[in-house]
């Protein structure tokens, strides 16, 4: 379930900690207001049951405030303070929402407790919100039917809570998907927009093993720049990275699926990770980019011994062995050597099993 969201543990564990602080606060300011009712100071379980809910948020709060920047206190007692306070929580809501419509007219403060579990509920229990709201609407329904309220309040205690839940849906997805893509900003290598060489690399480990599953066969290329030392030497720093952004931009439209891997190796050198049906699809590919790169007619540094700015490429194509434990360190080692025999063969080209596949023609 958590998989949806892509964090991990220990951030969504932060959440709930952080969370689980907010209710406490908010029960606290509700309950205050709540025991100044003198029809519920009149009734002693409700009276109780308020102030029993006060004092554990008061110290819920005081203690997440105190052991914040505490490394004494490991997380997984902190995850103990907060279960320990959800349980109370519920309890006291629960009596309270019960007792409270007795009222009359209806008191909506033990429903709006419940209302404010509805908004809060799913970041401790992240993914499961759906089967949460569902039992949260249920009890409202079920504690309106019992209490005998009348149609239009009933809608409105009804309507509110599904109205709640809809906002909280809406508000977690929101924080989730910017947790998410923090997290892939994080992997990402700022220039080029691609995957850093460890991230990359790693979700190529992924995708080798998926394919290995499959039994599919998978291609890698290992790619770099042309002469682009001349380049720079000749027009700049600044420009190369123009250059750099826009040859990265090639390689990421060439191999542009969703399982396809990208990613920036280091300097001028960049790696892709794709499956494929067969060897000829993959040498394809391979010439698609070389002509994309070359098409973009970007004349060359002075020392260059080509035109335009081209790439050479390093191709290996294997189908993963079942019962060979090979890393994907090791594939691109084996590409990167054939790029080494693309280099010393004039570059612009591609080198596979030792020879030249693809040589590319400029316009
Ligand atoms: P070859 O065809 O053999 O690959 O020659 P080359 O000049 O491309 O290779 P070399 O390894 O000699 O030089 C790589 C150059 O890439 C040197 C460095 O200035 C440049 N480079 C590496 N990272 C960056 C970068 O982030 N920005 C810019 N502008 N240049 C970079
Ligand atoms: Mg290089
Ligand atoms: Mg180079």
């Amino acid at each position: 379930m958590r998989g949806a969201y892509d964090v991990t543990d220990e951030q969504r564990l932060r959440i709930e900690i952080k969370r689980t602080t907010l209710v406490a606060a908010l029960a606290l300011i509700l309950q205050t207001a709540y025991v100044l009712d003198p029809q519920v100071r009149a009734n002693a379980v409700l009276f109780l049951s308020a102030l029993a809910l006060i004092a554990f948020s008061l110290c819920y709060v005081a203690y997440t405030i105190i052991t914040q920047n505490d490394r004494a206190v490991s997380l997984r007692m902190r995850r103990g303070a907060c279960y320990a306070y959800w349980t109370v929580l519920a309890l006291a809501i629960g009596i309270m929402v019960f007792f409270d419509l007795e009222h009359e007219p209806v008191q909506y403060r033990g429903v709006l407790l419940l209302y404010a579990l509805m908004v809060y509920l799913p970041f401790h229990t992240v993914g499961q919100e759906k089967k949460i709201y569902a039992v949260l609407i249920l009890l409202l329904v079920a504690l309106v039917t019992i209490k005998g309220v009348g149609v239009v309040a009933c809608l409105e205690i009804v309507g509110g809570g599904i109205a709640m839940a809809l906002l909280s849906f809406s508000l977690h997805n929101g924080y989730f998907q910017m947790l998410r893509a923090l997290r892939i900003e994080g992997d990402m290598d700022g220039m080029t927009k691609l995957y850093t060489k460890t991230a990359g690399i790693s979700r190529m480990n992924g995708l080798y093993a998926t394919c290995k599953r499959l039994n599919r066969r998978v291609a890698a290329y290992y790619i770099d720049i042309d002469h682009f030392k001349s380049y720079n030497d000749t027009y700049g720093h600044a420009e190369g990275d123009v250059v750099l952004v826009d040859v990265a931009g090639r390689i990421k439209s060439c191999f542009s699926r969703e399982s396809d891997v990208v990613c920036r190796m280091g300097g001028e050198e960049f790696a892709a990770l794709i499956p494929v049906a067969d060897e000829e699809i993959a040498r394809k590919m391979g010439k698609r980019l070389i002509r994309m790169v070359a098409d973009m007619c970007i004349k060359s540094g002075a020392q260059a011994r080509l035109p335009v700015v081209t790439i050479s490429v390093g191709l290996i194509v294997t189908r993963p062995a079942k019962n060979r434990v090979d890393d994907i360190a090791e594939i691109l080692d084996l590409a990167d050597q054939q790029l080494y025999i693309a280099k010393s063969n004039g570059r612009n080209c591609i080198a596979m099993d030792g020879g030249i596949i693809y040589r590319g023609t400029l316009r």
